[in-house]
């Protein structure tokens, strides 16, 4: 550890990814530069809520100074613009560690979105992504930082101009905080308006208004602090006496967004256990949705004092809400890691993921279109619940909208589907891939669609993974079209003059027979289908394993080393069967070409390559001189 008593200025580098992203920060993301100053008020408010935390524990910490408060002092003939906390401070330590590197893992995705000049959208993400306080180089030609740690004799000046070095050298203690931190900007001239109490209090206003911590600000020097923010908790207040932009305000401050919530949730429990929780549907995705750690965003407070936004307080799939639940029961002299595991905290858990899902019903009830849209920015995060909350699989299958051959947006719900079943239709279909268009045109549809019935078409990532886990909705179980026999006979053809077309004869089961022999290995089976109709061809899976779809994704990510053997299904009403079954046994080696070009067929249809290429071609190529006449 350094400490004061090495007293000369100690000259660092940036890690290198701190440096591309000052740079990245100076020259691109111009379109907002007002985003600085909520970033350096959140961290200050951080650091008075970190704060308050370690002095429940080590209350000596506080001292004679026990109110938090952030303090903005405008200095405009000097250019010079503060922003001052008496919160936990940093040491020296600290300070080289969370103000010369880069903490977060997913820095490098959000530098290569803003290199993709998406200037706009990358101002927007600054505040998300905990590259906060290097946004203050946007504004300043060069940043002050001086701290010092809660309980600690000695303060620190860190100082950078931002081009790559910066020094840590021990601070005056005269010329320091008493305890917190003091971020001195010298603003450039292009950014004057930045010491203008009018420029300040707009943004502060605007954009950290609920923040928990009031904010005062001192117009120039030696004139008195003026409060322009009291920092109540607004999720204290009764909803009655909210707006809906205090609403906005608060959930830009908590989700570091710029956009509107697509759905507040505002409640508290009173009862057993006595809580609040305010909590925000996004209205745009957020940049780390689908981060492997898929962690919630959730703070967890104890009576207004914030305790940790690791507490999980959501499931997984509900990660893109954000807000925080505020408890009157759980002690506040419990560590973190035995809050984490008090039955309070799962009792509180339970509640607000329910809560959130009855309010999401409740919208997607009474106003369809705006629950719309949050399903297709969302819909494919819920979906994951379907296979890890059993307990909540009813509820998130009622939320779940389809994209379906009955419906060009994904809007259809299971109940809209149940409800359109035909007469003795007993399942629920789908198609899962990953591409749309080809689900879509795929033959195993056809005799589905000749008669009517509605096929899910899934083509979220994700949809493998549930519709394996083999749920039902009201009694009816899902079914993959491309797997197993396709029973369809029970269910009459739309057009009944198709009925009339000659099934399966003598001539059509020999040369199934026939394709069997000679593709051999290559298929499990070879068989005579109903799911077609204007196709000669498809391949489907065995009734018991996965469905094909399922396998090649799993095939693509390494879950599955050995696939097995498709079914090929020949449409024995298909014309060029008809003729292929009328040759005689002198065209034995032509019907051999025919049967291998009939798999290779359905292969492509199902989106793979033929299975041997040069056979391929050179089947196609004996058919084709032929079929010139040549052959
Ligand atoms: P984030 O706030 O998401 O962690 P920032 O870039 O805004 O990212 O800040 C980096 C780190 O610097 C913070 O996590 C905190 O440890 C430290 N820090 C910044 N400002 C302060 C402050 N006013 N008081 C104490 N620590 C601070
Ligand atoms: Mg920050």
């Amino acid at each position: 550890m350094t400490t004061a008593a090495d007293t000369k200025p100690e000259s660092r580098a940036f890690e290198a990814d701190v440096s591309r992203l000052l740079h990245l920060m100076v020259h691109s993301v111009y379109s907002d530069k007002d985003v600085f100053l909520r970033e350096l008020i959140s961290n200050a408010a951080d650091a008075c809520e970190r704060l308050r935390y370690e002095a429940i524990a080590a209350p000596k910490l506080l001292g004679e100074d026990s109110k938090a408060r952030i303090t903005i002092a405008i200095d405009a003939d000097a250019k010079r613009l503060t922003i001052e906390d008496n919160g936990i401070g940093m040491s020296h330590d600290e300070m080289v560690e969370a103000l010369g590197t880069i903490a977060r893992s997913g820095t490098k995705a959000f530098m290569e979105r803003i290199e993709a000049k998406k200037a706009g959208e990358g101002a927007t993400l600054i505040g998300q992504f905990g590259v906060g306080f290097y946004s203050a180089f946007m504004v300043a030609e060069k940043v002050d930082v001086v701290s010092r740690r809660a309980g600690s004799g000695e303060a620190w000046r860190w100082s950078s101009d931002g081009k790559g070095t910066y020094t840590v050298e021990p601070a005056a203690t005269d010329d320091a905080p008493a305890r917190g931190t003091r971020v001195i900007l010298q603003i450039m001239e292009d950014a004057k308006s930045y010491t203008e109490r009018f420029t300040i209090e707009r943004i502060v206003k605007a954009n950290s208004g609920h923040v928990p911590v009031p904010i005062a600000i001192i117009e120039k020097p030696g004139a008195e602090p003026d409060e322009l923010a009291d920092g109540a908790a607004l999720w204290t207040k009764p909803r009655a006496d909210i707006k809906p932009e205090d609403y906005t305000d608060f959930y830009r401050t908590v989700a570091g967004a710029f956009d509107e919530p697509a759905l507040t949730v505002h409640f508290r429990a009173e009862g057993r256990h006595e809580f609040t929780a305010l909590a925000f549907v996004p209205g745009t995705r957020p940049f780390d949705l689908y981060d492997a750690e898929r962690k919630g965003r959730m703070k967890l407070y104890v009576k207004r004092v914030f305790i940790t936004d690791d507490a999980e307080i959501l499931p997984r799939y509900l990660r893109f809400v954000r807000g925080l639940v505020d408890s009157a029961d759980l002690p506040l002299s419990l560590s973190r890691e035995m809050i984490q595991s008090s039955p309070i905290l799962g009792a509180i858990k339970k509640s607000v993921t329910g809560r959130v899902l009855a309010d999401l019903e409740k919208l997607a009830e009474s106003n369809a279109e705006a629950y719309g849209k949050i399903w297709d920015v969302f819909g494919a995060v819920l979906k994951e619940g379907i296979y890890e909350d059993y307990e909540r699989r009813d509820t998130l299958l009622k939320l779940a909208r389809f994209r379906t051959t009955a419906s060009a947006e994904a809007r259809r719900s299971l109940k809209d589907y149940v409800a359109a079943l035909k007469p003795s239709q007993t399942a629920i279909y789908y198609i899962v891939g990953d591409d749309l268009a080809r689900l879509e045109h795929s033959p195993q549809l056809e005799g589905f669609r000749a008669r009517g019935i509605e096929i899910l078409l899934l083509a979220d990532m994700v949809d493998s993974m549930w519709v394996t886990s083999a749920p039902s909705f009201t009694g009816k179980k899902f079914r993959s079209v491309t797997q197993g026999a396709a029973d369809l006979a029970e269910i009459p053809l739309l057009d009944t003059k198709d009925e009339a077309k000659p099934e399966t004869n003598e001539a059509v089961s020999g040369f199934i027979a026939f394709v069997k022999l000679t593709l051999g290995d290559a298929v499990s089976d070879v068989r005579a289908s109903d799911r077609l109709t204007d196709s000669a061809v498809c391949l489907v899976a065995s009734e018991h394993g996965p469905d094909r779809a399922l396998e090649k994704l799993l095939q693509g990510s390494g879950r599955v080393i050995s696939a097995a053997k498709p079914i090929l299904e020949i449409n024995p009403r298909h014309s060029l069967v008809a003729a292929l079954a009328a040759l005689g046994d002198d065209e034995k080696s032509f019907k051999e070409d025919a049967a291998h070009l009939l798999y290779d067929e359905a292969r492509v249809l199902d989106g793979e390559r033929p299975n041997d290429a040069k056979g391929f071609s050179d089947r196609l190529a004996r058919l084709i001189t032929r079929g010139l006449g040549k052959g």
